[in-house]
């Protein structure tokens, strides 16, 4: 049995199809100044023959496959344009005198630094792409076969086994027919992670010396929830894990179903179940979910990788696409959340934040503070509304006064926009989310101001409890179940009843089905996540009551220990109907 980490659950039995690459070896070695324009006319055209491969493999991409597979490598097609990929090896080319691959080497490198400072989790990790299309070069300047699956191949019921993937050739292989993959690099967020889960693919990473113990063709068992390869199976193993297929499709098709009905306990209270997205693109995906709209657009990922932010007509082009692709679904638009773990290159605001990035001037404090930034995108934000219901939500409150500056400037917009004879709508909903311990506390206070409120956990659990969320270090601390954070969250539950607003989550915790129930009892009705998780949630909220939850979640609530909160919410989880 070997170990990886598990990024996309379901369960395959099959035979080993092994790709092993190995590791790209490479030299320097010096080029006479007369063939060093030769040299540079070699990177260019190895740059030429990656970028016709990736066409090429995108154009192999089904029509059945969704969009955001192709967005997948169109990052890899634009990566071959940006001047580090382009201009800088040529310039080393030059300066060094070296030859082509080493150039790129050495910028490879360069660039993988810079990747590895990053506290971002998911930017941290792009550097695999970079990785996977500066080996896709390499491989061509080598002349060494990619390994990549060919077009033609059947992989049909098969387990690729490699040592790591692209997202070109996850789609490969998907299309053409493996069953799951195990790779020896790569993490969770990853690209074919992503990737894997977005298809469902049951798929592990990390688990090394995979060559050392399974030959091609052996049988193996691939456990996607687990992260574990089974080599050589008994038949008793194997019957385990068929029975678990054959559940695991039920649920599939159960879930599939779920998507056409609506989200409504056992006592007919109907729970509205939104989305968060982070692109426009992730529309798409959404709309075979049958979502209530988007509970959370995190608008910052429009500000990202650029020198300068987009400005008003930019962002005003933008959320009315995202509006219009919704077709009357509304839409939380979340004002520029930017700092502390979301970078956004070009930006000052890294200088800015101080020691505790955390802590400092990010999200709607650096938009108080930078109206340059913020007051463009609540004008673009308002004009949009024309188009279909918005609300605007702003993130990291955390007293009244800074509401009232920002319903000035709302305000303030609205004139502006009128002088211009512009429109927009004027009864669009201003919330805000409840990141802060403050602010859950002070809820009551913020409940009479706003229109809405929304609790985003994974901000207000690292508040609570003092724990970086970006610091592997301290993970082990984060717990949505301390009773601190539970209390957090009911306070502004209540302080929303009592004002008569809704209150939604929107961080991860709300899309954990192992705290649907807790939720439920605690008096949610509005609930947002990632799309992914829509009908695993939508499923316990099916089979739950209302009223006969509250009372359990309200003994459960008493305890003032975790260990003895989890065990109650697993009783509860257990006795669902
Ligand atoms: C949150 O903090 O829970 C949230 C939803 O916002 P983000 O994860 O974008 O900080
Ligand atoms: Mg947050």
């Amino acid at each position: 049995m070997l170990h990886g980490i598990g990024v996309s659950r379901g369960v395959a039995i099959g035979k080993a199809h092994i790709i092993l690459r190995g590791s790209i070896e490479v030299l320097e070695s010096a080029v006479p100044p007369g063939l060093i324009e030769q040299e540079v006319e070699r990177y260019l055209s190895a740059l030429e023959s990656a970028r016709l491969q990736l066409i090429s493999i995108r154009d192999r991409i089904p029509g059945r496959a969704r969009a955001d597979i192709a967005i997948f490598i169109d990052t890899h097609l634009l990566m071959l344009k940006d001047a580090t990929i382009t201009n800088t090896p040529v310039e080393l080319i030059r300066e060094k005198g070296c030859n082509a691959e080493w150039a790129l080497k050495l910028q490879r490198d360069a660039v993988i630094e810079v990747f590895e400072q990053m506290n971002d989790p998911y930017l941290r990790s792009r550097k695999d792409d970079v990785d996977h299309v500066i080996n896709r070069i390499q491989r061509i300047l080598q002349a060494t076969a990619q390994g990549e699956v060919s077009a033609g191949d059947s992989l049909q019921g098969s387990i690729v086994l490699t040592d790591d993937l692209t997202p070109a050739e996850t789609v490969m292989i998907e299309h053409q027919g493996t069953s799951a993959f195990a790779t020896e690099y790569g993490g969770p967020l990853s690209h074919s992670a992503i990737l894997a889960r977005s298809v469902q693919l049951p798929a592990i990473v990390g688990v090394r010396g995979i060559q050392h113990y399974i030959h091609d063709g052996d049988e193996i068992i691939l456990d996607g929830h687990q992260g574990v390869l089974i080599a050589d199976p008994d038949e008793r193993l194997l019957e385990h894990y068929r029975e678990r297929q054959r559940r695991e499709i039920q649920r599939r098709d159960e879930l599939a179903r779920l998507a056409q009905t609506p989200a409504i306990t056992l006592d007919r209270v109907p729970i509205r179940l939104m989305a968060n997205i982070e692109l426009p693109e992730d529309i798409e995906a959404l709309n075979r979910e049958n979502t209530t709209g988007i509970g959370l657009y995190r608008t910052e990922f429009l500000f990202m990788n650029r020198a300068q932010p987009p400005d008003e007509e930019e962002q005003y082009v933008c959320y009315t696409g995202v509006i219009e692709a919704l077709k009357g679904k509304p839409l939380t638009i979340r004002t520029l959340d930017m700092g502390a773990d979301k970078e956004v290159d070009g930006s000052s605001s890294g200088q800015r934040c101080g020691n505790n990035p955390a802590l400092g001037l990010r999200a709607i404090r650096l938009c108080l503070k930078d109206l340059s930034l913020f007051c463009p995108q609540l004008r673009a934000i308002l004009r949009a509304s024309c188009h279909g219901p918005v609300r605007i939500m702003i993130p990291m409150l955390s007293n009244t006064h800074e509401i009232r500056q920002i319903l000035g400037l709302i305000e303030e917009a609205k004139r502006s926009l009128q002088r211009d004879g512009l429109s927009y709508d004027p009864q669009v909903q201003v919330g805000g989310m409840i990141e802060i311990p403050a602010a859950a506390i002070s809820a009551r206070a913020f409940a009479n101001q706003l229109d809405f409120l929304s609790i985003g956990t994974n901000d207000l659990i690292q508040y609570t409890l003092a724990i970086d969320r970006v610091d592997d270090e301290v993970n082990y601390l984060y717990d949505p179940l301390h009773p601190a954070v539970l209390k957090l969250i009911r306070m502004v539950i209540e302080a929303g009843d009592s004002a008569g607003i809704p209150v939604a989550m929107c961080g991860e915790m709300a899309g954990d089905p192992d705290y649907t129930c807790l939720l439920l009892g605690m008096g949610l009705t509005e609930f947002s996540m990632h799309h992914t998780a829509l009908q695993e949630v939508k499923r316990v909220i099916n089979q739950s009551s209302i009223a006969e939850l509250t009372p359990k979640v309200e003994a459960l609530l008493q305890s003032e220990d975790s260990d003895r909160i989890l065990a109650q919410l697993e009783v509860i989880n257990s006795s669902l109907s």
